[in-house]
Parts: C-alpha cells; structure tokens; sequence
C-alpha cells in the first residue's frame, strides 16, 4: 500500500513541469509530450494524438530523430487524431534544436524555486473551484489532500488513465474494467462516483451525488445537500478508502466488502478526529 500510495505522489512531478519551462537546446532531456518547452504541453495540444502514443516520454531529440513519424503512435487512430498527427508534423518541421544543453526555468523567470511564488501560483488563482479550495481548508492529513486534489484533477492512476497514457497493459476494453463492479471501464467518475460498490458507500453516509456533471460540481451541489458540517472531511476520507480497497483487490487480492470499507473508514475517522477542533465547515 505505501509503495503505491508513493507512486501517486511521484505523479505531483506533474506539478513541477506545471512551473517549469524548459529553453530547449539538443532536447535529449526534455520529454516532448510532458514537458513545457513550447507554449504549451504537447499532450494537452494534442491530447486525441496522445491517447496513441507509444511511448510518452519520448525526448524531444528522438522524436526529431524519427523518420516514420507514425511510427510512434499505436495505428488506428481516430480523425481527430490523424488531423493533430498533421499538425504535429508541420510543428516539427519548423523547430530548430541545437547542440546547447537544455536550460531549466521556472515560469516566473529564473533558475530559483520559490516556496511563496510556487504557493500563489497554485492556490491564488481566482479561478480555482470551490471543491479543490476545500481541500486545503480540510483538516485531513496532507496524504489525504494530495490525493484528493489528484482525484479532482484526474490524476489518479485509474486503469482508464492508464490506457489513455498508453501503457501496454490496458489497452484492451477486457484490461480496464472496474474491479469493483465488473462491469464498466475504471474511469475516476465511474470509480468514485457511479460505481454500485461506491454507491453503497455514499448511501450509509447519507452524501447524494448529481450524475453527469463535472467533478467540481458534483462535490458542491452534494455537498449543499448534505446539510452537515464537515463533508469534506467525510467526502476525502470515504473517497481514500474507496481506493484503499480498489488497490487492495489490485494489488493483494483482498476480497472488496463493504464491511472491510466501513471498518477501514471508521478507523480512518478516528484517527482524524484529533485533528479536527469544534465548529462547522
Ligand atoms: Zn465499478
């Protein structure tokens, strides 16, 4: 469990090439689809080529280097992304690499890391949803707030966030089912929201979720519904030990109940307890 739990939080790599922009010299150490090096990322760019590709952290050099373009992609694609594969081509065509090495900055403008600007960054956009600001105002563990705001960024290692990096392993429709349920593709909304084994979760907590909607307001429309202090607090841990038991079944072979969940939640609840003071969110 600890291992995978680290997995996970090696993924916040994410959040440093969020701030990290690359001024690309051979390009050997930067990877070209994950790595800022133009003005934007390649597999938000090309997000429909990137379901393809065959191996995502490809370098910028090599991809330069690849004569058969197509070649690293995983045939057939769809339209949307043969017409971003044309895109890509003409992007590449007019890209000049050189023999400097690549330089690392961070986007505010220099070599440094800055705890204070990383901080207003991140958490001082106005445009951040309410559900992800309840997160830092949760009085869970920071384990546990890190991996909500990957759930609610859909950064979680889900089998369909496996098959859409590409990963060998999942790319059959049999190779992505829940191992919950059985019966749908393990997307995150499946997994966390719409799932029969997660639905006999929320009902014992009395927490009622919109279907179809966005993640952020499914979160604030249930939680105005919930009518109790902290939901947030309910909502992270019930949604933790959902995966707790997900990666159990995975990775050891333990049998998902919805006893083993409920024990696992109360204990989980205690052990927050000290960490919450009276008062309601
Ligand atoms: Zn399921």
């Amino acid at each position: 469990m600890g291992s995978f739990w680290w997995k996970d939080v090696l993924r916040l790599n994410v959040l440093y090439r969020g701030i990290a922009k690359c001024k690309l010299g051979r390009g050997d150490i930067v990877q070209a689809w994950d790595d800022l090096w133009s003005d934007s990322l390649l597999s938000t760019k090309y997000s429909s080529l990137y379901a393809y590709v065959k191996n995502p952290r490809i370098s910028v050099q090599n991809m330069m280097e690849t004569e058969d373009i197509t070649s690293m992609f995983h045939l057939p694609s769809s339209q949307q992304a043969y017409t971003e594969l044309t895109q890509l081509q003409e992007d590449l065509l007019n890209l000049e690499i050189t023999q400097d090495n690549d330089q690392w900055f961070y986007i505010w403008g220099g070599p440094c890391y800055m705890s204070s600007k990383l901080y207003k960054l991140v958490f001082a956009q106005h445009h951040t949803p309410h559900s992800v600001r309840w997160i830092w105002k949760s009085k869970c563990t920071p384990r546990l707030k890190i991996f909500m705001w990957l759930l609610q960024a859909d950064r979680l290692n889900t089998r369909n966030m496996l098959r859409r990096r590409g990963h060998p392993q999942f790319q059959q429709p049999d190779q992505c089912v829940c191992v919950l349920c059985h019966r749908e593709e393990e997307t995150r909304d499946h997994l966390f929201f719409d799932c029969i084994f997660s639905k006999r979760c929320w009902r014992l907590l009395n927490i009622h979720w919109q279907q179809h909607q966005m993640v952020h307001i499914r979160i604030e429309r249930a939680k105005i519904l919930y009518h109790q202090p902290f939901f947030m607090e309910i909502f992270i841990i019930a949604a933790w030990e959902i995966w707790k038991i997900r990666n159990g079944q995975i990775f050891d072979n333990k049998w998902p109940t919805l006893q083993l969940w409920v024990l696992n939640f109360q204990e989980q609840i205690f052990l927050h307890l000290h960490r919450v003071p009276d008062g309601p969110r």
